[in-house]
């Protein structure tokens, strides 16, 4: 059953006024659903009785099922869920000292095939629907309800590329995004793409303050292909020139992530292509320790190398962050909890 989560607000009143009423009820389901975050039909008492019953012969409100829930030492929070279908899906909530912030998963599996990275180990299934987005908010905020705390920042970094599920993405973004919902600022809310070029350009033109990540982790096309297969589809120089476009329309930083591949993409000239590449652009890299993938082979560099990498940026002018890792011992990184438990190394998780 489709969960009412799907609805955005224009949505849900559409929805409404289809069913034969009034507009004004989907403010009250708002309410309800993002305010007081209520698990059931029945608890929204304003509602006539048969309103309630017939929404709860179409909807469901809560589509996840927790599978396994881990904490990590620095106090990472890892939850793996079981969708209705049965697909499963991962979400990360890592404390800030500005805020806690959730990572959402996008797509069951990726069928992108960066070389490093583990979500790609399981191709795609299905795209998550905007509303199993916004259920993964929900699950987290209700237990930071508990602690009077709140989901502050929101990145879609889990499993799967969100440009390659962008009508959905876009959805679950003004939905936790609406004032009359969770209100969680736009500013707050980062989409990371691996570069799809031409959903990049139509998301120049949303006109929406959200931030914008891209996945760079090479400096020149041969290195690039080499790591991430949407390079052929769309070279640097393509994927620059949308980037470029975006910028001319939006006034905000755009973040670079790029992870630091011992011997692959950590060496001096790399540096120096990057500074190059990303000249006189409103942006700043963000340097990842790497996650380290049993099936890949990568190894991540160390701190010194990391920091020597860093200042090398730093002399070239360009801004940049050195990231903390978050949940190492668990896990953390896309799609590795979930390719574990998929080839059957933690059935006893599953029970
Ligand atoms: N498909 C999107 C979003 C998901 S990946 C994208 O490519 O941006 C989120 C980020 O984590 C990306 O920058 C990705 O390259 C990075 N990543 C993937 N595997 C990793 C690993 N093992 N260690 C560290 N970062 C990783």
């Amino acid at each position: 059953m489709k969960t009412i989560y799907d609805y955005s607000y224009e949505k849900m009143e559409e929805s409404m006024l289809g069913e034969g009423w009034k507009k004004f009820r989907s403010q009250q389901l708002f309410q309800w659903l993002y305010r007081k975050r209520v698990g059931s039909f029945d608890e929204m008492s304003d509602l006539s009785n048969e309103m309630r019953e017939r929404l709860k012969e179409k909807y469901v409100i809560d589509p996840l099922r927790l599978v396994k829930r881990m904490v990590s030492s620095d106090g990472t929070v890892k939850y793996l869920f079981r969708l209705q279908d049965g697909s499963l899906a991962e979400t990360v909530l890592m404390h800030y000292d500005y805020g806690k912030s959730v990572c959402v998963t996008s797509q069951i599996g990726c069928n992108m095939g960066c070389a490093f990275c583990a979500s790609g180990l399981l191709k795609k299934t299905r795209d998550v629907t905007s509303g199993e987005m916004v259920a993964q908010i929900m699950y987290v905020q209700r237990e930071l309800d508990k602690e009077q705390e709140r989901v502050s920042h929101v990145v879609i970094m889990g499993t799967g590329e969100p440009f390659d599920n962008y009508e959905n993405v876009m959805d679950f973004m003004n939905t936790i995004n609406h004032d009359k919902g969770l209100a969680i600022g736009a500013r707050h809310i980062t989409v990371s793409t691996c570069g799809i070029a031409d959903k990049i350009r139509r998301f120049a033109h949303e006109n929406v303050q959200y931030n914008l990540a891209i996945s760079l982790h090479a400096p020149n096309d041969e290195l690039r292909t080499r790591l991430m297969p949407i390079n052929k589809a769309y070279p640097l120089g393509e994927l620059m020139d949308a980037i470029r476009e975006y910028a001319g329309l939006n006034n905000r930083r755009i973040t670079f992530e790029y992870i630091l591949l011992k011997g692959v993409n950590d060496q001096p000239e790399h540096a120096t292509q990057l500074a190059h590449l990303i000249k006189g652009l409103n942006a700043y890299v963000n340097l990842i320790p790497y996650n380290a993938v049993d099936e890949h082979g990568f190894k991540g560099v160390s701190f010194p190398q990391a920091m020597a990498f860093y200042d090398r940026l730093c002399k070239l002018n360009v801004k940049c962050t050195l990231r903390q890792e978050h949940g190492a011992d668990i896990d953390a990184a896309c799609g590795q909890l979930r390719a574990k438990v998929e080839r059957g190394e933690l059935d006893d998780l599953l029970g």
